[in-house]
Formats: structure tokens, C-alpha cells, sequence
């Protein structure tokens, strides 16, 4: 087991068989303790965990759709009804799904208690459970309800990953693969995605990222590449293509791009695009080079007609544009990045 000191106040631990160490149950101490899980993993995980800690559980649905204000709601009527006070400690269990969600409750439930964090994704592991952003999602778009509130203490447990589908596998994966573009090369020297080493450097370069930058004014920013292209494939593909799917294409295009606008070499190019071979990298049929373009500039909420990019040129650095660690481009300039998609 590994401790990390993410500033100012949270510890992470990661490892393996952490959820049977006694350090969890200390956190709990005098507080009354609720454990919130993800319903499809109550009987792999959270009946025996809340045994253990001698928490009250409580479970949420499963899925994107279950982070909406009306779990919110619920969940926050259930801690009335249950009488629970400013001394319980919430403690999520789940992917971030579940983090983003008991994080944000946590943040306001009677201005805010006591939170831990126990993510069981490789994404929530790498990326939703570091850095504080809680969130809900609303019909008018994902995440635009939110906080930003740091959990006392994260366990990252490597065993609860037995039971990961591998599909989910490959969403942290190209979290992991970005954390490589964007920020460590050495990521790309690991080999193989169920390699403990490869996750700890992705969670030191989340943590890194974050503490340089916690309400993103600028550095935080680069934890985007890949998703402004990302998030409007997902939303072209109706949500039908998984994130990281749209993430790996969303690499690969802001990639090209970066090599287009002179930035990047075709040799860091062709390695980055070998790498993510293990992705599809398909549009979707229905995605033209126009509606691509207005679902950028629509997620971005963006209205001069230009999208800005983080951008890189090398692998394992982004460019910095003075300290903003972004740059607008037109829709002509990335022209010749969905011309080469089409052709690919
Ligand atoms: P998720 O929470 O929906 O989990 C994915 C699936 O895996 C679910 O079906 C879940 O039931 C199942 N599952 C979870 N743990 C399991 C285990 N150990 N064994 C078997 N099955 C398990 O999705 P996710 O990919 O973990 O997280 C996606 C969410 O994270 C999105 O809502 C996204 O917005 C958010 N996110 C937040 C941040 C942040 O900074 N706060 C960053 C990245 C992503
Ligand atoms: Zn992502």
C-alpha cells in the first residue's frame, strides 16, 4: 500500500487489499458512517465493506443516468429521513458515476461532511476520484451542476478491478494514454493496460496536474485534450459510442491537428496513432465535418466561431500559449484533420 498527500488535505491510498485494512475503519471513528454504492456492485462489494466498517448502505442505480438531481434528491431526502447529521461521513463506492455523485451530495448536504472516496474503475481510479470535481448532470447538458470539494482520504484498491468488464478497462485506458500525451512520457513505455505501475504513474500525473491547478485558471486545462473532439463525438453517437472510445479518437485527431498546425512531429504522429491500436477509431456514421464543428463550438458554449484547443508538441508535453494552455482554431484549419479521418 502506497499513501500520497494530495494538497491540502487528502490521502490516498493505493494498493491491493486496502478495503480489509483497519485504516479505513479509523477514518470512520466516532462518525456515523453511510456507505453509497453503485447498486450492481452491492454484492461483490458493499454489503461485506459496510459489515466491516459498521456503515449504513444505501445504493444508487447504476449508469450515466443515475447522476442526475433526481438520485440527488432522493439521496438527500434519505439522509434527512434517516435523522443524519453534520458528524456522518459519506463514503462512496463506485465508479464516477458514483464518486461524481456522492462527492457533489457530500459538498451540500448541511453545507458539507465528511467525505472518502473508494472508486472501482480504472477511470475513476486514474481520473474521477483525483482532483475535487464533484458533479450532476442536468438535460441540458453533462456536469453542469457541480463543486469543487475535496474527500478526506481516496482508496484506490487495484483488487476491486478483478470484476471490471474489460470494456470499462479500455474507458480508463484512454485516460491513461492522454495522462502519456499530455503530460509523462513514460507512460508510453509500460507495457499493457492491467499493469499496476502504468496506473500509478497515471494517478501521479493526475495529482500533480491538480495540485499545480485546482480550479483550472490554466495548467489544469491540458486534462481536456482529446475531448473537445471526444465530447462531440459522444454526443454526435448519442451517447452510443463509450468514452473512451471517443476519447482514443479524440487523442489521435488533436494529435493530427497538432502536427497540422505545425506543432508536432509525423514521427510522434505515426507512434501516437500506433498506440492506439486498440481502439476502434471510427466516427460515427452520421458525424460530418459540419455538425463535428457546431457540436464543438455548442460544447464549449463558444459563440466567436472558434474552438480552442490544447495542443501538443512532443509526446508528454503540451504547449503552453502563455500560460492558457489552449489556442483557438478555425474551422478551416481543422479541415484537413477530418479529411484525413475520412480517408484513415
Ligand atoms: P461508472 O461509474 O458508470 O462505472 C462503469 C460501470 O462499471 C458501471 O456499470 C458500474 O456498475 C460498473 N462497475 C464499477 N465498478 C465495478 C467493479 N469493480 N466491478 C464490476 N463492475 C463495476 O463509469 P466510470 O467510467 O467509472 O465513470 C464515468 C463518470 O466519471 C462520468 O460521469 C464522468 O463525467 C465522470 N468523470 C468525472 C471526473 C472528475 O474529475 N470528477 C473525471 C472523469 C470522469
Ligand atoms: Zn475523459
Amino acid at each position: 500500500m502506497l499513501k500520497i498527500l494530495i494538497r491540502p488535505s487528502t490521502e490516498l491510498y493505493i494498493g491491493r487489499n486496502l478495503l480489509t485494512t483497519d485504516r479505513l475503519l479509523e477514518f470512520c471513528g466516532k462518525l456515523r458512517t453511510i456507505l453509497i454504492a453503485d447498486v450492481a456492485i452491492k454484492d461483490l462489494y458493499a454489503v461485506d465493506l459496510a459489515r466491516k466498517i459498521h456503515a449504513e448502505l444505501l445504493t444508487i442505480p447504476t449508469g450515466e443516468k443515475a447522476k442526475s438531481r433526481e438520485t440527488e434528491q432522493n439521496l438527500i431526502d434519505e439522509l434527512f429521513k434517516m435523522g443524519c447529521g453534520r458528524d456522518t461521513l459519506l463514503i462512496a463506492l463506485g465508479g464516477g458515476v458514483t464518486t461524481d455523485l456522492v462527492g457533489f451530495v457530500a459538498s451540500v448536504y448541511m453545507r458539507g461532511v465528511p467525505l472518502i472516496l473508494i472508486p472501482t474503475t480504472l477511470l475513476a481510479i486514474v481520473d474521477a476520484a483525483i482532483g475535487g470535481k464533484t458533479a450532476i448532470d442536468t438535460p441540458y447538458g453533462k456536469n453542469l451542476i457541480g463543486t469543487i470539494y475535496s474527500p478526506k482520504a481516496i482508496f484506490a484498491d487495484l483488487d476491486t478491478l478483478r470484476t471490471l468488464p474489460e470494456k470499462e478497462w479500455l474507458n480508463g485506458f484512454a485516460e491513461i494514454l492522454k495522462m502519456g500525451l499530455i503530460y509523462d512520457s513514460s507512460i508510453w513505455q509500460k507495457k499493457g493496460v492491467k499493469n499496476d505501475e502504468l496506473i500509478l504513474k497515471a494517478v501521479q500525473g493526475k495529482i500533480a496536474i491538480v495540485e499545480q491547478d485546482p480550479t483550472e485558471l490554466g495548467f489544469r486545462r491540458i486534462l481536456n485534450f482529446g475531448h473537445t473532439i471526444g465530447h462531440a463525438i459522444e454526443a454526435i453517437s448519442q451517447y452510443e459510442m463509450p468514452h473512451g472510445e471517443a476519447v482514443a479518437l479524440g487523442c489521435v485527431l488533436e494529435a493530427h491537428l497538432s502536427m497540422h498546425l505545425g506543432y508536432l512531429s509525423e514521427r510522434d504522429f505515426e507512434q501516437i496513432l500506433g498506440s492506439f491500436s486498440s481502439f476502434p477509431l471510427r466516427l460515427p456514421k452520421n458525424c460530418t465535418r459540419q455538425n463535428l464543428f457546431n457540436a464543438m463550438v455548442y460544447d464549449k458554449k463558444n459563440a466567436s466561431g472558434k474552438v480552442r484547443f490544447v495542443l501538443i508538441d512532443r509526446i508528454g508535453h503540451a504547449i503552453s500559449f502563455e500560460g492558457q494552455y489552449c489556442r483557438p482554431v478555425s474551422e478551416k484549419e481543422l479541415k484537413a484533420t477530418f479529411e484525413w479521418m475520412k480517408n484513415n
